[in-house]
């Protein structure tokens, strides 16, 4: 969809820091994020409602929410890694996974406004090469 800003990411026509992609999914970093690391996996079909996926698109997304949950940790040393889906503000199925060092980190108003600081560019692809060199470790170990 033109006016969809994750279709925009998924198809190339927007750049944006990717973390992961493969055929059915992509994982890239959050613009306004709520911790660095924070990142959003999303299919790449334009779907709205994460349950209406066809079941193994579903399951190649929480395989992939759960790798990077675990890059996440490994990289960033969260107290805890939060997942949020919610969808009121990209109209794309999408899975906020947040590192948090706050239990109010995925439950604040700022989140769910999405009044959160936007950070920079350069900022968001330290973080980005960070966690691509994280993956590329696990992929070469076998330890997917
Ligand atoms: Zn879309």
């Amino acid at each position: 969809m033109d006016d969809c800003t994750f279709c925009r990411i998924t198809e190339g026509s927007l750049t944006a820091h990717i973390v992961h992609e493969d055929a059915v999914v992509m994982a890239f970093l959050d613009t306004t994020p709520i911790n660095p690391g924070h990142t959003l996996v999303v299919p790449r079909v334009h779907e709205p409602d994460f349950h209406h996926l066809p079941p193994a698109s579903y399951r190649a997304l929480m395989d992939v929410v759960r790798t990077i949950a675990t890059v996440i940790d490994e990289v960033h040393r969260p107290t805890k890694v939060g997942l949020v889906v919610a969808g009121w503000d990209q109209p794309h199925a999408h899975v906020h996974v947040v590192p948090m060092h706050d239990y109010h980190d995925i439950t604040s108003r700022a989140l769910l406004d999405g009044h959160r600081n936007r950070t920079t560019p350069r900022e968001l692809e330290r973080v980005a090469t960070h966690l691509r060199g994280s993956l590329a470790t696990r992929d070469a170990s076998g330890d997917a």
